[in-house]
């Protein structure tokens, strides 16, 4: 598709977003396709496990698919259903440290699919200016990146490392340079025009005084939207062992965090290849369908 024929924005209805919009969530749902198996770090949080249908979590999926399965799959789907108003792609790994897939396949579902909505989720690493260039070329509208920290020390203890080209970053190294990247990262977001959602782990005893911090500083960035996600302790993940934040600590932090940028709320932590609306679990038949596409 030639920047010429890409549709314009005002012919892509943004509203129709489940997650940034609350009250499209009874009514619009999401698709992700799980095309990005590898990630450039390693979250204390992070297990992830493929081939799993009864658990709901980043990072769980069912499959991994190339971009061309992917198409097939939405096909499939977009033929049974006409509530999907989003195709994003969220992992299981990061998107960027699977660029070429990530990239051909928006290629792919924007030409399929020239009103549907674009989304993507990442740990801010790899995405360069140049992809920030294509993806808003392409009229990929809505990115997330998660930012933990602004403080090199407290993302430094969230993160077990981080690989940029060859160098492998750890501890508060490796914080400092997730910051500079995720920071870079929201500015062209910005700059070409996105909407820009920060997402932040709350992890207690780590980074929970320290999130509104985070912010402050996106919100001088003009972040659009907060979503600070409790913590899901999880099997066989550094962070197994840590409680995982009560209503008590989700509502204060979201409360001081609200003074600076807009909080999303309604999150339901989805799996890398959720589907439907927010609140809709993976059904055993989109599990084999999905399967059946990945061979
Ligand atoms: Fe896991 Fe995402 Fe962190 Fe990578 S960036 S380790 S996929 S949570
Ligand atoms: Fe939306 Fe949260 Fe699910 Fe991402 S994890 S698709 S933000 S509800």
């Amino acid at each position: 598709m030639s920047t010429n024929d890409a549709p314009k924005p005002s012919e892509i209805n943004l509203d129709n977003h489940p997650c940034f919009n609350k009250e499209a969530c009874s009514t619009h749902g999401r698709i992700h396709l799980p095309v990005a198996p590898k990630c450039n770090i390693q979250c204390n949080y992070c297990n992830r496990d493929f081939d799993c249908v009864n658990e709901s979590r980043p990072g769980v999926t069912s499959t991994i698919l190339s971009p061309g399965q992917a198409l097939a799959y939405l096909e499939k789907i977009m033929e049974k259903r006409d509530d999907i108003a989003v195709v994003g792609i969220a992992g299981p790994g990061d998107p960027f440290a699977n660029a070429e897939a990530t990239m051909e396949t928006f290629r792919l579902v924007r030409e399929a699919f020239p009103k549907i909505i674009l989304c993507l989720s990442t740990n801010g690493l790899g995405l360069t200016e140049d992809y920030v260039k294509q993806l808003a070329e392409l009229q990929v509208s809505h990115v997330t990146i998660t930012m933990n920290g602004t403080d090199p020390e407290v993302a430094g203890k969230i993160y077990a490392w981080a690989r940029d080209n060859t160098r492998i970053y750890r501890g508060t190294a490796a914080g400092e340079l997730m910051i500079e990247k995720q920071l870079q990262a929201i500015r062209w977001i910005k700059q070409y025009g996105m909407i820009a959602k920060i997402n932040s782990i709350i992890v207690p005893g780590v980074n929970d005084e320290h999130i509104p911090e985070i912010a402050k500083q996106v919100s001088g960035m003009g972040a659009d939207i907060m979503n600070c996600i409790p913590l899901l302790p999880t099997k066989d993940t550094a962070f197994e062992n840590l409680t995982e934040p009560d209503a008590k600590m989700r509502f204060a932090l979201r409360l001081k965090c609200g003074d600076y940028v807009n909080q999303m709320t309604h999150c339901a932590r989805c799996r890398a290849d959720a589907i439907g609306k927010l609140s809709e679990p993976m059904s055993e038949d989109i599990h084999e369908l999905i399967q059946s596409c990945s061979r």
